[in-house]
């Protein structure tokens, strides 16, 4: 068996000791018999498995108390339509900051359901940077504010959370969650979709302040309401069991490496390699994004010739460097580095792109 290494954008790698373990107990789950993917959600044993998953991740991210976490289905994208449903509360406007593709559509559901502001927007600079809080025009009757802290496609992260007053802030942390340090207490609603940095799809994890649910917009159905999932310990019917698992072994992986401070420090220590190659290459290899705004998970990089694309995705391949084909809206590369992928993986890749500069000058 080799195993590549894979800088897909997610679903993504995973750590291979989780992967190990969930294969050692795929026939039979701690002596049952079975595997946990068999096993009804109305056991004590599943019951154990989603508590401790929550529990780590609270312990992870030093969740306080009041905030309630929920492990749903329907990817990121219905969240785009549960949060305005489920955080008006009887306002009609929210704040939008756009920095990507993925607020960008954030903003297309919320539209559904209430008038949008758009509170800033690097669109005329091709989604190249993230804001300055003096450059958001925030409403003060906005229910909330929402933000996605990292753009998956674009490559562009925040470093600093807006300051919002009153108006809880929300956030699309899909594609970095645990790979920093966050307060959470300076957030309303988290979000993020696992397949990235916590498990496999088909889980979405949901940290809400608990006095912002309960009072959802009418006639939405029940699984819509936040409320009802906190109620249920998020298994009101049948949770995604297998996904929920794996993120509870990964969860422990974490912490086991040292937690979040760690996985910081590790995602520092990749992307500054990966866009210090970047940068040293003398415009072989360009990164558009502003360099304070960098995201350390997602590197976007294009070729100075683009013809060139084919062959390095075909020689990057047969190096076993996987999946670095950029989004399809933007071309290019993209190294997609979250906290599974180790340094071993990005030297790999930074040493292939040397090299291949070098035979294709
Ligand atoms: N937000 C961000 C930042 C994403 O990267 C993605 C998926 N790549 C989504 C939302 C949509 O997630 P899903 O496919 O889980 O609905």
């Amino acid at each position: 068996m080799s195993r590549v290494y894979n800088f897909s954008a997610g679903p993504a790698a995973l750590p291979e000791d989780v992967l190990r373990r969930a294969a050692e107990e795929m026939l039979d789950w701690h002596g049952r018999g079975m595997s946990i993917m068999e096993m009804s959600h109305r056991t004590p044993d599943f019951e154990g498995v989603i508590r401790g998953a929550e529990n780590d991740l609270r312990a992870l991210l030093n969740i306080p108390a009041n905030y309630k976490v929920l492990f749903l289905q329907g990817g990121a994208t219905l969240q785009f339509g549960m949060i305005p449903v489920n955080l008006l509360r009887g306002k009609t406007r929210a704040d939008y900051v756009v920095t990507g593709s993925w607020s960008e559509k954030a903003v297309g559901e919320a539209a559904r359901f209430c008038a949008v502001n758009i509170a800033f927007s690097s669109a005329d600079a091709n989604f190249t940077y993230a804001p300055s809080q003096d450059q958001l025009k925030l409403d003060d009757r906005a229910a909330y504010v929402h933000v996605c802290t990292n753009e998956t496609i674009m490559g562009v992260e925040f470093s600093s959370i807006p300051e919002t007053g009153n108006v809880p802030l929300v956030a699309d942390m899909s594609s970095h969650i645990l790979s920093r340090e966050i307060d959470v207490s300076r957030y309303g609603l988290i979000y993020a979709g696992a397949q990235k940095n916590i498990g496999p799809v088909g889980l979405t994890v949901v940290i809400v302040r608990d006095d912002l649910i309960g009072q959802p917009l009418p006639g939405m159905p029940t699984l819509f309401d936040y409320k009802v999932h906190a109620d249920n310990g998020s298994m009101l019917n049948t949770p995604p069991t297998f996904a929920v698992y794996m993120a509870g072994l990964v969860f422990e992986w974490m912490k086991a490496q040292g937690g979040v401070a760690a996985m910081e420090q590790r995602a520092i220590a990749r992307s500054q390699l990966l866009y210090g190659c970047i940068d040293a290459s003398g415009g072989y290899y360009r990164n558009p994004v502003r360099i304070a705004d960098r995201s350390r998970m997602n590197v976007p990089f294009t070729l100075h010739d683009d013809t060139l694309d084919a062959v390095f995705l075909k020689e990057s391949k047969d190096a076993g460097l996987s999946s670095l084909k950029g989004h399809k809206t933007v071309g290019g590369m993209r190294a997609s580095i979250y906290n599974p992928m180790p340094l071993a993986g990005v030297q790999a890749l930074v040493d292939f792109m040397g090299d291949f500069a070098k035979r294709h000058g």
